[in-house]
Order: C-alpha cells, then structure tokens, then sequence
C-alpha cells in the first residue's frame, strides 16, 4: 500500500502571513483533501533573532479566516497556541533536542564537521571571494579538523557552528514534481551551517529531520527553496532516510514581473480581508495564481479546487498578482452573497453605518461593490440629501414648467401608494415607467426632477432606488421640499 499523503505548511512566524504563504499553504491542503491525507501545520521558528509578538496566533487567525485550518499540528484555541497529533510537538524550537541528536550523528557519520572560524574571518573571505568575483561561500577552512580535537575545543566552550559536508564534485540529480529534472553542481553548494552558535539548528536542518520525522510524503513549498534542496536530499541520503517528492511554487510577481514586494502594495492576508475581500475570493485568486485547472473558469469553491488539484500541472514561471483579477473575483463574490450574508459581513467587517435608511442602503449598493470597504461611502451617498437649487431639478431637455407638473404628478401618483410599493424597486421601476408612459410624458422630463428632490443631486442611483433607501414618507417630505422651492 502507498504511504499517506502528509504533507506540511511550514512558516516562520514573521508577523503575518504573506499572500505567498496562503497559496503554499492551500496547494498543501488541496493535495491532502484530494487525497484524503493530512495537512500539518509546522511553525518553523529556529531563527530566535527574529522572533515576533503574537506572531503565531496572527497566521492562525489568517489562515481560520480562509478556512483552511491544519488536520494535525500547531493550533490555537481560546488565545493558546497548541501541539496537537502523534508526531509533535510541532513548534519548531521544541524539537532543538532531536535536531541536535541528529547533527552529531551527522558528525559521527563523517558528514558533517565543527567550525570555529569567526564572523571577522568569514567576512574577510566573503570580502575576498567579492573581489575575485568568486561565489561567496565557506571556504571549508576547519573541514579537515581532527573531530576529538574539535570536540574537544567544543566541550570546553569554544564558540562554534556544525557544518554539513557536502561532497566536493560532481553534481546531484533531483526530481522535482513541478519542475521536472533539476540537476545542480555540488561545486554551487556551500558547507552549510546545520547548527548556529546559539545552539540552534538551522532551517535546513530542522526542516529536513522533522519532515523526516512527521513523516512527511509531499514537501510543497516556495520556489526559493528549490536552491537548498541538494543539501537537504543529501542529509535524507546519508541519514538513510527515504526523502519525500519535492515541488516547488513559481514566484509572485508584481504586474511589472518583479518579485512581489510590500512596496507595490499589501502582502499580509490580513490586509486584503481588512478591506473587505472576501475570504473566499481571496483563495480563489490565490489558488489560481500558478495553476487553473480549466480555460474557461475563474470561480471555483476551494474544495472544487481540491477535487481537481494536480500538482503536476502548476505552472513552472512565475505567476503575476493581478489586482484587477481579484477586484473582479471579489465584486463577483459580493454579488452571489445572500443578502442576509452579505449584511453580516458588512457589521462584521465594521463597514455598516446605522440607521434604517442606512440598512436599505446597503442592499442597494450590493451589486456595485468590489470591496466592502467601499459601502459606508455608497451608503452615504445614497442617504444624504444634498443642498440643490431649484434649476436642478429641470431636465436639460425640459421647462421649469413641465418640470414642476410631472413632480406634482409624480407625488400625487407616489402618494397613493402603500408603504410596501416602496420595497421593491424592480417592481417601482416597471409600474411608474407604464404610468409614464400612460400620461404620455417622457422617462427624461420625469424620472429627472423625481430623482433630484429625492437626492439633490444631478448624479445619484436612481430614483426607485432613492425611494427604496427613503420610504413613502421621506420619499414625499422631501418631493415637498422640491415642490416649495419650483413656487
Ligand atoms: N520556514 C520556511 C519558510 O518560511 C519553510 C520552507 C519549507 O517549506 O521548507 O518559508
């Protein structure tokens, strides 16, 4: 029998997580719902220098927000960040211990070396390398160390690093399930530092020994790892480990192909849901971002995605963030909301101003949407009467005089109407333009005065769905107000 599909998201906790982190982070739950395997959450936190804040319970909170919530791993509930499954604990720097356990067998093996060359020296060989337009890399100074006299120094406190030791020739062969066959020359790989002087271990090596550990089958991740990949398939293969297939994500690029940066607009995914993109638009763009699995859709629920995720037919270029796309996906979005829903969202997101008429408001404005943000200002609109003369209220094509007659038509004929005619706009819309047409007058000389008494302006929505946000009764005050300024 195959082995479970396991796979993992494994994020530093910066601070936030990156739209980049929430498309890795989904590829890895497609691939184990279209499975049936499990997706872990690990949070790789071994850089101790760059420790932030609250920084798990953001990305916790992000990745909720999106619903894609881990099968097994970190998570937090009631504000505790938590290990939960068999193979924990899942907080990177808990597992220091083990990590350290397997870099001295490393070095027992031969495969890996103690180094004791300062920050002053490595600079000065990096300052050297630059000159000679050389690669900076170690120059494998303490390579050759004798290990008892190196352990020796080590036990006695002098500051250190374990390096891993790669071989020097040659070149190693990598599948890589996005890429293809990937084939780098050992000469390009640097002696990398396993564990750092404080006494943790790298990335590298944690990451390797606890996808090793959790069992890890599919390692899906950013394209900028796919460098590092030599060093960890050579620790799967000197452990005597079975490593597990790789694939690594294009990049995001900005519209001008440059790698996706905080300088051309936001990168947290708590941004874009601060601005009212929805969740789901939000993961059906970023879903796509490198991958579609057909030519002639864009929407998609993310457990359709699922269902058709290979991650086999991801694209190999980078994929360009076009915000254009996700505005259109998430007025799209708004749109297929019930209203009820949508209404929720709005108080939710803390973009509901009160007031009944504020309420109608929101419902007209709906379809007009491409971030909720955007409603308190379209609500607005729709409410507020503004300051108008009285030649505004007649049509270019028109006389003040007929004007004033369809305005006094039109009260009388609003008038007679019961309160439930004014909430439903399709239905206000269809009677009064037969009734116009019926007193033989035109949609222009009409539909104009009524729609600037009810909003005092020469751009609004339209009158119906003045009438709607407004009710009989301010719809008739403020048609009064009209009318005494045309006396
Ligand atoms: N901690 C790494 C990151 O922040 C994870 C890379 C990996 O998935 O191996 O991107």
């Amino acid at each position: 029998m195959a082995s479970p599909v396991r796979v993992r998201f494994a994020p530093s906790p910066t601070g936030y997580l990156h739209i980049g982190g929430l498309r890795t982070a989904l590829y890895n739950w497609f691939m184990a719902r279209k499975h049936g395997g499990s997706f872990l959450l690990r949070v790789e936190d071994t850089d101790r220098a760059r420790l932030v804040e609250g920084a798990i319970e953001n990305l916790y909170a992000s990745l909720v927000a999106c619903d894609v919530k881990p099968d097994e791993g970190i998570m937090v509930e009631h504000g505790r960040v938590e290990s939960r499954g068999e193979f924990g604990p899942y907080l990177q720097s808990e597992r220091r211990e083990k990590h350290l356990a397997y870099a001295y067998e490393l070095i027992e093996k031969g495969h890996a070396y103690y180094c004791f060359c300062t920050k002053e020296r490595l600079e000065e060989v990096a300052k050297n390398q630059q000159l000679n337009k050389q690669p900076v890399m170690y120059d494998r100074h303490c390579r050759d160390l004798s290990v008892k006299d190196a352990e020796n120094r080590a036990a006695v406190g002098d500051e250190h690093v374990i390096r891993l030791k790669v071989p020097l020739e040659g070149s190693i062969v990598m599948e890589d399930m996005i890429r293809g066959r990937v084939e780098i020359p050992w000469a390009q790989v640097d002696d990398q530092v396993l564990i750092k002087s404080d006494g943790y271990p790298t990335y590298h090596l944690a990451a390797t020994c606890d996808d090793h550990d959790m069992r890890i089958s599919h390692v899906i991740r950013g394209d900028e790892w796919l460098s590092s990949l030599p060093k960890h398939l050579y620790i799967f293969q000197i452990m005597g480990w079975e490593a597990p297939q790789y694939a690594h994500l294009p990049l995001l690029l900005n519209a001008d192909k440059s790698k996706l940066s905080k300088r051309q607009g936001d990168v947290a995914v708590e941004d874009y849901l601060k601005k009212g993109y929805l969740p789901e638009a939000l993961v059906n763009f970023v879903a796509l971002l490198g991958w579609n699995p057909t030519a002639d859709r864009e929407v998609f629920t993310k457990e359709e995605l699922a269902g058709l995720f290979d991650i086999t037919k991801v694209n190999k270029g980078g994929a360009v963030f076009n915000i254009e796309k996700l505005d259109w996906l998430n007025g799209e979005y708004i749109k297929a909301l019930p209203v009820d829903e949508y209404l929720l969202r709005l108080s939710r997101g803390g973009f509901m101003p009160e007031g009944v008429m504020q309420e109608r408001a929101a419902r007209i404005v709906k379809d007009r949407l491409v971030r909720l943000e955007e409603a308190p200002g379209l609500i607005d609109d729709a409410v507020a009467m503004a300051e108008y003369e009285a030649a505004s209220l007649v049509w270019k094509k028109s006389t003040p005089e007929d004007a004033k007659v369809r305005l006094e038509g039109a009260r009388g004929y609003v008038a007679a109407k019961s309160e439930a005619w004014f909430a439903d706009v399709k239905m206000m819309e269809e009677e009064t333009r037969a009734w116009i047409i019926e007193k033989g007058w035109g949609n222009g000389d009409t539909l104009w005065p009524l729609r600037v008494a009810l909003s005092g302006r020469e751009k609004s929505p339209s009158p119906f769905e003045l009438m709607f946000v407004t009710g009989k009764d301010e719809a008739l005050a403020r048609i009064d107000k009209a009318l005494a300024k045309m006396a």
